[in-house]
């Protein structure tokens, strides 16, 4: 593979390879962009089949999450990091210890958290050899459980929508479809419950939709009725690509408001939504609580603080709303926008000099 082709497709600044033969590490992190702040990005590890799929895939997260930090308001960067490896088979203090050696060289240009395959532990076997690692244990400073946070940003997102739909944030008296009542989608739930929505809800598992029954009064449906099923908004928050050829003419909801990541299959069907009148909320906004809390890590854990930004989701969603009509693009279009336009914006500040040495200059790309 070309790799500094790959790199120029869409202005890499950096890919580092991690090895070390005696702990058996072979990891690779990917900085995209760091105009805003530093890189951050969870680890994933996972037995990827060939070197090049592991390129692939963290220059393809990395980027991501650019996009994410940006359009979220956060002043982070985006970055990502994948260990190749087994996390059932391959997981040793060393490893973790080893890869947070290498993450300490990178000088706080990249912030490692977990992801798939990764876990509390990793990260705090990371934190032994470096302060560049967020979402560790409570006991150091940790903010715990992201998904409270992330169901919070949903609903934020969904009231900007709802408000876009119907002239009013409120939910009450608005149906919503909730798809998978895990982490996200109980503490979603108990949120419109608060709010006044009337639920539907599903989830493969029998004991998350009777608790879902007896807690909130929620209507339930079989898992394979929940995409056609009538409703205001429909709330994914199981599984991806759910927008797709094959579910697209049975949606009978107003609104597409969820947790899960990649919530449409291609992008092509952010513009079939238009067409079909159903308005998107951008998964990777709207699910980005989590990271906005996890990253307040990085000033001292304050749960006020961490809520307070996760609340701005709403303002978030309705920036890129207007972006949307602007252009005349569905919103997901608009999201990637939304986020060029922040890191275009703050690229442009003036470099007026601030009185600081060298300190300004060094977090400059460009030679001055
Ligand atoms: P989870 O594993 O706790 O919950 C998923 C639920 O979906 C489970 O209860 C599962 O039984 C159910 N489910 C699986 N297949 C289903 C199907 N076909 N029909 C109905 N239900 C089904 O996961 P989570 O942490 O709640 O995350 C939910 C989604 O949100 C995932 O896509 C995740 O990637 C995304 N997300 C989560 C967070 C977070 O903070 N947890 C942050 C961003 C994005």
């Amino acid at each position: 593979m070309p790799i500094f082709e790959k790199l120029d497709e869409y202005r890499y600044e950096q890919l580092v390879f991690c090895h070390d033969k005696a702990t058996g590490l072979r990891a690779i992190v990917a900085i995209h962009d760091t105009t805003l702040g530093p890189a951050l990005g969870g680890c994933r590890m996972y037995p990827y089949a060939t070197e090049e799929e592991a390129i692939v895939d963290v220059l393809r997260l990395a980027r991501g999450m650019t996009y994410k930090a940006a359009a979220s308001g956060l002043n982070l960067g985006g970055g990502k990091s994948v260990i190749i490896g087994d996390p059932e088979r391959d997981k040793s203090e060393e490893l973790f210890r080893s890869f947070g050696r290498y993450l300490e060289t990178l000088g706080g240009r990249y912030i490692v958290a977990e992801d798939v395959g990764t876990s509390t532990e990793d990260m705090e076997n990371i934190r032994i050899e470096t302060s560049n690692v967020v979402g560790v244990d409570v006991t150091h400073g940790g903010s715990g459980d992201p998904s409270p946070f992330t169901a919070l940003g949903v609903l934020q997102g969904m009231r900007a929508c709802v408000e876009e739909v119907f002239g009013t944030p409120s939910l009450e008296g608005l149906t919503v479809a909730v798809q998978g009542l895990g982490h996200v989608g109980s503490n979603l739930c108990k949120l419109l419950d608060e709010d006044g929505a009337n639920l539907i809800v599903t989830d493969i598992n029998r004991e998350a939709v009777e608790r879902a029954v007896a807690a909130f009064g929620a209507k339930s449906v079989a898992p394979e009725e929940i995409l056609a099923v009538p409703c205001d908004v429909f709330a994914p928050c199981a599984l991806g690509a759910v927008v797709n050829d094959e579910t697209l003419p049975g949606f009978r909801c107003a609104i597409i408001a969820g947790s899960a990541n990649n919530i449409l299959h291609e992008p092509r069907h952010g513009e079939a939504l238009v067409e079909r009148g159903i308005l998107y909320a951008p998964d990777y906004v709207i699910n980005a609580g989590g990271l906005i809390n996890v990253a307040d890590e990085l000033e001292g854990y304050n749960e006020q603080r961490a809520t307070k930004r996760v609340l701005r989701i709403y303002e978030s969603v309705k920036r890129i709303l207007a972006i949307a009509k602007r252009d005349g693009v569905p919103p997901g279009v608009a999201a990637d926008t939304s986020a060029l336009e922040r890191i275009a914006a703050i690229k442009s500040i003036e470099r007026l000099h601030t009185g600081h040495p060298y300190g300004q200059m060094t977090r400059r790309r460009e030679t001055l």
